[in-house]
Parts: structure tokens; sequence; C-alpha cells
């Protein structure tokens, strides 16, 4: 899908449905994010830059000569063991992989722009799904969004991830947006939104998914009980259960452990 001449979003399958997401080609020879699938395997890139150290942002990323990350996920990027130090369930991390980890050839900070053949490239730092987790504005108008992705289903199941930087994270696209008059929104997986009010409009409801599982989780051990397996996150958990299990662990008890002085719900 071309957003205009030169900016070109690459959808994955099923609109980038996990295993898979969206990528966006900008100008000839740099690309955000190698999670597209087959569609990639021709093209050949000067630059690729990651949002994420996930699978499903970087398992192409040799289609481009050079790599770019953020300072907090580059290791992860490059190094097994750090992948699945992150990822904290062991060798059953290996059902992820099925790509080779390469070099990250420049880091990069929140702030920090680019110029692209005429266009630039402004880096968000939005940790919460990773430490290291960007979002970019491409040429003033045009975020990318990467996994804060307005779908139903906002994801923090690795020991990196933090709920109440994701909340501060999407509070500050959200500031963005609306301060910037950003017209475009493009997430890892999904729909290209647009319209300024619209982009707004989703994040906040993708905040309310968050808010109402901090206090169905807090209802859940007011009454005693633990909200693991509650359909409080995953509403049934999926096979392989012990992966699923193991995230719904850690995603409820960054609630407990991440999130504590600020549930207070709007
Ligand atoms: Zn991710």
């Amino acid at each position: 899908m071309e957003i205009n001449s030169k900016i070109k979003v690459i959808e994955g399958p099923s609109k980038g449905r996990y295993p898979h997401s969206n990528s966006v080609l900008i100008g000839k020879s740099l690309i955000i994010d190698t999670g597209a699938g087959d569609v990639l395997k021709d093209l050949k890139v000067e630059w690729v830059i990651n949002s994420h150290w996930h699978e499903d942002h970087i398992a192409l990323n040799k289609i481009g000569k050079r790599v770019a990350a953020h300072v907090l996920d580059a290791e992860a990027i490059e190094s097994y063991e750090e992948f699945k130090e992150r990822y904290g369930m062991g060798d059953l991390v290996n059902l992820f992989i099925n790509f080779e980890f390469g070099s990250v050839d420049r880091t990069f900070e929140d702030g920090e722009e680019f110029e692209f053949e005429g266009l630039t490239i402004e880096v968000l730092h939005t940790p919460g799904h990773s430490a290291g987790h960007c979002c970019f504005i491409i040429n003033e108008k045009i975020i990318f969004l990467a996994d804060i992705d307005l779908t139903s289903f906002p994801w923090y199941g690795c020991r990196d991830c933090h709920v109440g930087d994701f909340v501060r994270s999407i509070e500050k696209v959200k500031r963005i947006v609306q301060e910037r008059d950003i017209s475009t929104a493009i997430p890892s997986h999904g729909d290209v939104v647009f319209g300024k009010e619209n982009i707004v409009r989703k994040l906040d409801e993708y905040l309310r998914v968050i808010y109402e599982r901090d206090k169905k989780i807090r209802e859940l051990i007011s009454a005693g009980e633990d909200p693991v397996g509650k359909g409080v996150i995953y509403r049934r958990i999926p096979e392989p259960k012990d992966i699923f299990l193991n995230f719904e662990k850690i995603m409820v008890e960054k609630h407990l452990t991440t999130f504590q002085s600020e549930s207070s719900l709007p």
C-alpha cells in the first residue's frame, strides 16, 4: 500500500498478523522491520531499522546491508543468549526462531533524526512492549507505531516489558499525534489508520484494554483468587500451553509489580 510515492507499507500475510508484521519501505533502500514474510525475500536495501527485538520484526534483517536499532534492544537482535534471556522460558524459545541472528551496525536513542532520500525519520523511544521499543515519525505527519499496534491485545509478556512504561508510551504517542497533527498511523499488525481523531480514539481504546485488565486482576486478588488462567489476558490459554501460560503469568506479574502505584483508573 502506497502512502505516497516514497513511502510504502508492505503488509505481512493476514494484515501482518503474528508471526508476521508490517514493514515500511522508505525510498528505495531503507526498510523499517523485516517481518512481512516472503514478499521481502528478493528485496535488497542499504538499511534496516528495527522497531524492537521480537522475532516477528527482525526475521529477514539479512536483506539489509546494515541494521540499526535502539541501544537497549540491539543485543537481543544480535544474540541468541540475550533473546532467550528476555523471553525467560529457556529453550522453549527455539519455537520462535526460524532465522539467523545478525549484527546491529548502528544504535540510536530517543529524539535522533535520520535524513534519507529527502525524508526524515525521527526516533520516538516508547518502552513498555520491550525495553528499546521505538515508534518512528516519518516526514512529520506519519507515525509507525510498531507494537503499540492498536489491536485488542496489548502485549507485555517478556522480562524486559514494563506495563507502566507501556501506558506512558501510549500517552506520549497520543500527545505527539495531537500536537503535531499526525494524520497517518501504521501499526505493525493490522490496518493503517487515517485521521488524527481516529488515531487518538484507537489509542484510547488500546489504553482501556490495559486498564480493564488491571481492574480485573485486582478484583480477583481482592477475592483471594490467582488471576492467572482466569481469562483476564488470554481468554483461553492457547497451545502450546506451557508458553502461553508463561506469558500470562509474566503479564499478570507486570501489573502487580510495575503498575501498582499507577492503578488509579481514569
Ligand atoms: Zn513485539
